[in-house]
């Protein structure tokens, strides 16, 4: 029998959805599963006595509506699987002053995540495969490090100096040392967890931590990473590097 799955968002930009249905298994996903609910494709309601085997949710919680919506499709849903970085950390609105963004788990129980904003498309992939499978979601456990094509063997000290979060030019083409944080660029690799295939690095970018920890909360793993570092005073101040994807449980009840 195929599952039924319901897949909606909650505040987000859509991404995560976009790039569900950008798959290349997605025409192969719409073929083995009954979608009960999936307002993005098709007009349809949530109905309360309907039954789903997985919800499939986007984005944060961030008004007392969606707390109501989310309670109503737990009690009808067999497994809540968080996607994306907003649904499973609570994502960029973090950064906001005037709006609250939780991720679905401070809400209601879940069983599983697939992190990434957006999340990247293999490991999309592979756990769509699982959930098919009726099977639980494996993620990567190592963190980006361990494999990065800028890998070296430097080690952070007090001696290494970061003081940029965008590389200029000279970092990105110069010859051999490649890791970010030998050139005072910030990366979060060594604190984040793997499986995003290195999309950022490749392109030039360091790792801004969409997939969330490895272990732990994000915050107070970047609070001890960036204790190991000498890192500039303007850099410190910029409170996006601490609450880019996620604000500490303590400060979101
Ligand atoms: S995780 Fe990223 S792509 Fe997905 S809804 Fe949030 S901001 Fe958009
Ligand atoms: S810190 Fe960043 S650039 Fe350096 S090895 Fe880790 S992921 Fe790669």
């Amino acid at each position: 029998m195929k599952l039924k799955f319901l897949i909606t968002s909650l505040t987000s930009c859509s991404g995560c959805v976009s790039s569900l249905i950008s798959l290349d298994f997605f025409s192969q996903f719409l073929e083995k599963t009954e979608l009960c609910y999936f307002p993005f494709l098709e007009d349809n309601q949530l109905i309360d006595d309907q039954d789903y085997d997985i919800a499939l949710i986007e984005g944060c919680v961030s008004t007392d509506s969606q707390i109501e919506f989310l309670k109503k499709i737990r009690k009808n849903s067999k497994k809540i699987i968080a996607l994306g970085t907003c649904a499973a950390f609570g994502g960029i609105l973090s950064l906001s002053k005037e709006r609250f963004a939780i991720p679905l788990q401070d809400v209601v129980e879940i069983n599983g995540i697939i992190p990434g904003c957006p999340p990247p498309t293999k490991l999309f992939g592979n756990c769509l495969i699982k959930l098919l499978e009726r099977k639980e979601i494996e993620l990567p456990k190592k963190n980006l490090c361990d494999g990065c094509p800028n890998k070296t063997d430097f080690i952070l000290s007090k001696e290494t100096i970061i003081n940029k979060i965008i590389p200029d030019n000279k970092d990105l083409f110069e010859e051999g040392e490649n890791c970010f944080l030998k050139k005072g660029v910030l990366c979060l690799g060594p604190i984040t967890r793997q499986g995003c295939d290195y999309e950022c690095i490749k392109a030039g970018m360091p790792c801004e931590g969409c997939m969330g920890p490895v272990s732990k909360d994000i915050t107070s793993n970047i609070i001890n990473f960036l204790s190991l570092a000498n890192v500039s005073k303007d850099l410190k101040k910029y409170k996006g590097l601490y609450y880019r994807f996620s604000k500490p449980k303590i400060w979101r009840s």
